[in-house]
């Protein structure tokens, strides 16, 4: 099923560079992109977008740093479409704990640091990007992200050969 969703480039992404590699990922595989901005969000944004839940998940303590990273600079928001794309993105950004994630994710090549390091050291881990976790979560997302306005529905030229 052809599904949305949203995906960040958080600040530590943005700073480093890594922008044009982490989107060509993405287009590589055929997915659209639909929607993309950079954003600078404050800490009640934030707060909506990482709710509650991080803290029942993670506890409080990691959501407030996470809430202090999200928030520490400028990032990439994306609407991606594509097939079981939700699924598909976290398969290619890896795993939240860049120490697991294999070589050949976003994460596992682009950043090694372990929950024991982050958590040792009071600090949020910075693994490049966000990505919706599941249908709920990115139709919620993609709500908070994107207006209606700034979604763009076109046709790739190679719709032919990867989707048909
Ligand atoms: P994901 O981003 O892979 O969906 P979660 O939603 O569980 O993972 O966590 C949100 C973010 O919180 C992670 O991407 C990571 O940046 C941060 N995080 C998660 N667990 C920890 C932890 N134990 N210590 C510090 N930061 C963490």
């Amino acid at each position: 099923m052809i599904q949305r969703t949203l995906v960040l480039i958080k600040p530590d992404g943005v700073k480093r560079s890594l922008t044009g590699e982490i989107i060509s990922r993405f287009e590589k595989i055929g997915l659209k992109i639909i929607g993309m901005k950079m954003q600078y969000i404050d800490k009640e944004f934030a707060q909506k977008h990482y709710t509650e839940d991080i803290s029942k998940r993670r506890g409080e303590k990691v959501r407030n740093n996470l809430l202090y990273y999200i928030a520490s600079g400028p990032v990439i928001a994306i609407c991606l479409e594509g097939v079981d794309v939700i699924e598909i993105i976290r398969k290619i950004v890896g795993d939240t704990e860049p120490k697991s994630a294999i070589p050949g994710t976003i994460r596992g090549d682009y950043s090694h640091v372990s929950y024991g390091y982050a958590d040792d050291k009071n600090l949020p881990v910075k693994n490049l990007i966000h990505a919706s976790a599941n249908k709920e979560d990115a139709k919620n997302e993609l709500k908070l992200w994107f207006g209606k306005k700034e979604i763009h529905d076109y046709k790739v030229d190679h719709e032919e050969h990867t989707l048909n």
